[in-house]
């Protein structure tokens, strides 16, 4: 009888690992499948793109000390993100700063600390740097978000296209960006867009890029500038339920290649820096959240699993972020002897509501108390996109394994 095979034979080993040494429940973080990740992203669009981390999606400060080496650059969304990324090993000048609401204490603080580009996404928000910056005396260099007027359908989740409070809109981006250039505090470096994300769809994720192209000239071509660098948010998405197929890199940079070689050609954007800002599809696929049985109940014909951690630990999984219906992510059991049929198990947390729920009508091999399930796609808004004090469990290990070696990494604080 077949079962669910653990994808690889020594990611249960570690999985396994991790949960022994240093309790459950744990996300684990495989550097090697982030390394991957990267040499392909490089090998079929680093003739086009560099690559800037998104670490809102996972700020783990190992993790982000390991990217320093490894991505081009880093975005970071709060002042707080901002001094963990210098914390960790990043030079600030390789910063840029997002934010719909950035707080005038923010901007300061990333002024003072030398920060690349602060992406401006208001007005208003220009007019504070600009004041910011004249009374320090330097001039900041900004990069300036728009808000297109469409997304193609195919994205999980939208940021423009419609009202929103990200960015400039394209409506009134003519007259904003105006104003914009004529601050003498801020230089403005470049534009950004970043309107769109979860999209497995090749031919969406060409058709969006376009519309940024599309934006960026015809911005770049009314105000006459020759941007230095320009920010494709890149709305890749990752795998998370079963079904999903993973986006086809090959087929992206076939369809929007020759686009990309034109734009670049242009006498305008010959010499931009084109940037890829990625968060889940860089780590999302690298990281397992591996939680324990605590206990098994049969509830009126139900085979229910009861976790160590729930949503208080993986809210993106119990559907709490941004899913408008639950769907299960894809899991397995690790390890264990296949002594039987796979049968279907709903899989709870620990917490007196009946929203923690992890899982539904899950088809695994037969859970039993203190097994290990291993929760698939985790690397990316997994701890702190949760909920984490919510009835005071323990908060959730973080592991790093890279080859052989596993560390917890758990930040300071946390325990
Ligand atoms: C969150 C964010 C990203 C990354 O989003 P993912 O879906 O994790 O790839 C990129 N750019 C900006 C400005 C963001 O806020």
């Amino acid at each position: 009888m077949l079962h669910h095979r653990p994808d690889h034979p020594t990611l249960d080993v570690a999985l396994a690992a991790a949960a022994e040494r240093f309790g459950t429940p744990a996300y684990v973080y495989l550097t090697d499948r982030i390394e991957d990740r990267l040499t392909d992203l490089r090998a079929r669009l680093g003739r086009w793109f560099a690559i800037s981390y998104a670490m809102k999606c996972n700020p783990n400060p190992a993790l982000l000390k390991w990217m320093v080496d490894r991505a081009d650059l880093i975005d970071v969304s709060s002042g707080g993100e901002a001094a963990a990324a210098v914390a960790a090993g990043w030079d600030a000048g390789r910063v840029s700063f997002t934010g719909p609401g950035k707080r005038e204490a923010e901007l300061a603080a990333a002024i003072d600390a030398g920060v690349g580009h602060l992406v401006i996404e208001s007005l208003r928000e220009a007019r504070l740097a600009d004041r910011l910056a004249l009374t320090r005396g330097v001039r900041q260099q900004v990069l300036v978000r728009i808000a297109p007027d469409r997304v193609p359908r195919g994205f999980g989740d939208q940021m423009a296209g419609r009202p929103c409070p990200f960015g400039i809109d394209i409506e009134t981006a003519p007259e904003h960006l105006a104003a914009i250039l004529a601050l003498p505090g801020l230089d403005v470096a470049g534009l950004h867009v970043y309107s769109g994300t979860q999209c497995l769809k090749p031919e969406a994720i060409c058709e969006n890029w376009r519309i940024f192209m599309e934006v960026f000239c015809r911005l770049a071509d009314s105000h006459d500038m020759t941007p230095r660098q320009l920010v494709f948010g890149a709305g890749l998405g990752i795998p998370y339920h079963a079904g999903d197929t993973p986006i086809d890199l090959e087929a992206v940079a076939e369809g929007v290649g020759p686009d990309l070689d034109a734009f670049r050609s242009l006498p305008r954007m010959r010499d931009a820096q084109l940037v890829l800002e990625l968060g889940r599809y860089l780590v999302g696929e690298a990281g397992f959240f591996v939680t324990r049985v605590v206990s098994i109940k049969e509830s009126r014909g139900t085979r229910i699993a009861i976790c160590d951690g729930g949503l208080n630990a993986h809210n993106a999984a119990a559907g709490g972020f941004g899913m408008v219906l639950r769907r299960n992510y894809v899991m397995h059991r690790v390890g264990g002897e296949n002594d039987g049929p796979d049968e279907a198990v709903d899989l709870t947390g620990p917490l007196c509501t009946s929203i923690d729920r992890l899982g539904s009508g899950v088809v695994l091999p037969r859970l039993e108390e203190g097994d290990l399930v291993a929760i698939h796609c985790s690397g990316a808004y997994g701890p702190t996109a949760s909920p984490t004090r919510f009835i005071s469990h323990p908060q959730p290990r973080e592991v790093l394994v890279s080859g052989a070696s596993l560390a917890d990494v758990t930040p300071a604080g946390w325990s």
